[in-house]
This record gives structure tokens, sequence and C-alpha cells, in this order.
């Protein structure tokens, strides 16, 4: 599942892992629950939309933050588009919705959450 994920993330078809004990929402997908660590998981589609709701920085300007998408939470995951001069003034204004988006590094693909509507260039 983990293998084919990036090629129907590719195709626009966004897999998850459901946590069977906790809800929480793996993705992507891993080999136990990204919350609770619990390893029987339920394989989902979503639909990549959520709201932000806390992020922090990351070395090299980059922010990581908690997303709870439609279908239950996800752990930690790469935000986009989000205040990395001042976070404080950032996280004020959460919860924000985000969408599902892979940043492409050469051939390694990574999700990431990119804020829907910018704060920053509007
Ligand atoms: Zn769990």
């Amino acid at each position: 599942m983990i293998t084919t994920f990036y090629k129907e993330l590719d195709a626009g078809v966004l897999e998850a892992l459901k946590c069977s004990q906790c809800g929480a929402v793996s993705f992507p997908p891993d080999h136990a629950c990204t919350v609770c660590d619990f390893p029987t998981l339920e394989p989902i589609t979503i639909s990549g939309a959520g709201e932000l709701q806390v992020y922090c920085l990351l070395p090299e300007a980059k922010a990581a933050g908690e997303v709870w998408l439609e279908e239950g939470r996800t752990a930690w995951a790469p935000v986009e588009g989000v205040d990395t001069e001042n976070t404080w003034q950032g996280n004020a204004e959460l919860p924000l919705p985000v969408e599902a988006a892979i940043r492409w590094d050469g051939t390694e693909g990574t999700v990431v959450f990119r804020l829907m509507a910018s704060t920053l260039d509007g």
C-alpha cells in the first residue's frame, strides 16, 4: 500500500489508513498508527481537505503542523503557506482550511498541507 501510495496520489486518489483504536488517520500511510502506535489500520480514501490546528517552525524556515482531516486527525505533517516569520501571529489565525499536496524533490514526493487561502500573499 505504501509503495503504491504516490502513484495513487499522482492519479488524484489520496489513500490513508485509519486507526481501529483511536480513529487517527495516518497520512501518508504508515505501518502503525502515527498517534497511538496501534498496528491494526483500515485503508480509507480521503478528500485531502482539512483544517490546520497549530504549527511550529522547523529548521530551514520550513513548518510542520497538526491537521485535522475531514476523516480524522493526523499526526504532524509539513505545512506550506503559513507565516514562518511570525508564528505567534500565524497560529492566532488558526484553524484555517488546508489541502493535501505533493512536493516533488526530484523523484521523491513529500506530502505537504498547503493553506488554501494564504494570508501572506493576499
Ligand atoms: Zn491510533
